[in-house]
């Protein structure tokens, strides 16, 4: 048996399947010097149990599993708020304009710092990260994550026309870019590499065939893009790739789609999209602020739950309106709300489970995190709302376990995430950030 050194004591939440919650309001959890979780109970149980282990009782807030954003964009931290912009128009006047800022390697290491100090203090331990069209833009965001532990996955996002001319690229070039990134990153500690065209709008077939190829290559990489936006993005991938079935197929036919892929958005999917998607097993990453501020459209979670098609939750930022996936929840829930009879009831169980392990499903994390189960990592946040905000009086009122986590998802916020741990870590204390290792300069 592993050493043991702590037991934390907490009011916990977790959601081993989507069907309900699992409360504790006096749980133990017993975790190794690794990380890993070893015991859990009752905590006069797991407490006897382990009678040398230092006890840290986290009543006074909530504990949950640390909270997996399956899609956000690194250099987007310092456009998040344009509103009234549809997608193209938006891409093309705020996002596309600072992205080209991250050549600049000084500046790309600035943003990676506000990126992953962002990621933190919304209580997000793992992530699936649209990373930035300059290799050593990727790498501060990877060196970033790392100084933290953050689970990160991500990669160099590639694209070969329709972009302003900084960000494009050859075939040639993003595969040897993106082996060379993966040689560096991939399974070192908790960074994964993930191939990431941009969009099919900006990926022409020579392009998404060296994709191909980097998948072939490089050993459990994962996939990433976006699919079915916007009405006026999905008819011009239409007219470029006229040979394909439809958005999907354009990824689909070059063998992208896997247990290992998930695609941003899908908000006007054709069904034979969605039964692809659910025959390869690739996920989708439901952004619903982004949906909203962009006007892109309801997302039909009921036809991918009819149809078995994974989904999770993304942020979005910037083009989402921040990191908290608290905030994404609750617009889930009001999305599926204004679809009427056409909508998923969403109770806050579905919530949690969707910021959590509904999230490490997709990110193939489902042994590693996602719940406070034996075996996994302790990967939690602990919400501590400041005293008389109405989160801190809703919870001290809360008159059932049900109706805490429905005030959770409708009044938390980053600055009720007082601590988070990854692996067994605390990266974040009293809202204070801990890296593990300094900033090294130069
Ligand atoms: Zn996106």
């Amino acid at each position: 048996m592993r050493p043991t050194e702590v037991v934390y004591r907490a009011r916990a939440f977790d959601t081993p399947d989507d069907s309900g919650f699992r409360y504790d309001d006096d749980l133990g959890l017993a975790v190794s010097s690794e990380g890993v979780i070893t015991a859990r109970g009752a905590f006069a149980s797991v407490s006897a149990d382990h009678p040398d282990a230092t006890v840290i009782d986290l009543r006074s807030g909530i504990l949950l599993p640390g909270l997996v954003d399956t899609h956000v964009h690194f250099p987007q931290v310092r456009v998040i708020g344009a509103l009234g912009m549809p997608l193209l128009e938006w891409l093309e006047r705020c996002a596309l304009p600072e992205e080209q800022r991250l050549a600049d390697a000084g500046y790309a290491a600035a943003i990676a710092g506000e990126f992953v100090a962002s990621l933190i203090a919304a209580g997000t331990t793992t992530s699936l990260v649209f990373g930035s069209h300059f290799a050593p833009a990727v790498d501060a965001l990877f060196t970033e994550a790392s100084r933290f532990g953050l689970r990160v996955t991500s990669g160099l996002v590639v694209s070969d026309r329709m972009l302003p001319e900084p960000l494009l690229t050859t075939p040639e070039r993003a595969h040897s870019e993106a082996l060379d990134l993966a040689s560096r990153w991939h399974g070192k500690d908790r960074a994964r590499y993930a191939v990431t065209p941009r969009f099919s709008l900006s990926a022409s077939d020579p392009i998404l065939e060296a994709c191909a190829a980097v998948m072939a290559d490089v050993e459990g990489a994962f996939f990433t893009s976006h699919v079915n936006e916007n009405p006026a993005e999905v008819a011009t991938v239409a007219g470029q790739f006229p040979d394909r079935s439809g958005y999907v197929d354009t990824y689909d036919h070059h063998g992208l789609l896997g247990v290992r892929s998930v695609l941003a958005h899908n908000v006007h999917p054709q069904d034979s999209e969605l039964a692809v998607l659910a025959h390869r097993r690739t996920a989708i990453a439901h952004c619903p602020s982004s949906n909203s501020a962009l006007g892109s459209g309801l997302f039909r979670l009921r036809e991918h739950a009819a149809a078995g098609v994974p989904v999770a939750l993304g942020s979005d930022v910037g083009a989402g309106t921040g990191f908290s996936l608290f905030k994404e929840g609750l617009q889930a829930y009001f999305v599926q709300r204004l679809l009427g009879d056409d909508g998923l009831a969403l109770t806050p169980a579905h919530l949690l489970h969707l910021a959590t392990a509904a999230g490490a499903a997709a990110l193939g994390l489902s042994d590693v995190i996602g719940t406070f189960d034996v075996g996994k990592e302790f990967d939690a946040i602990c919400l501590r709302p400041p005293a008389g905000t109405a989160l801190d009086i809703g919870l001290r009122h809360a008159g059932s376990p049900d109706e805490a986590l429905g005030k959770v998802f409708a009044l938390a916020s980053d600055a009720d995430v007082a601590d988070v741990w990854v692996g067994g870590t605390q990266i974040a204390s009293g809202g204070f950030l801990r890296a593990l290792s300094p900033l090294r300069r130069g």
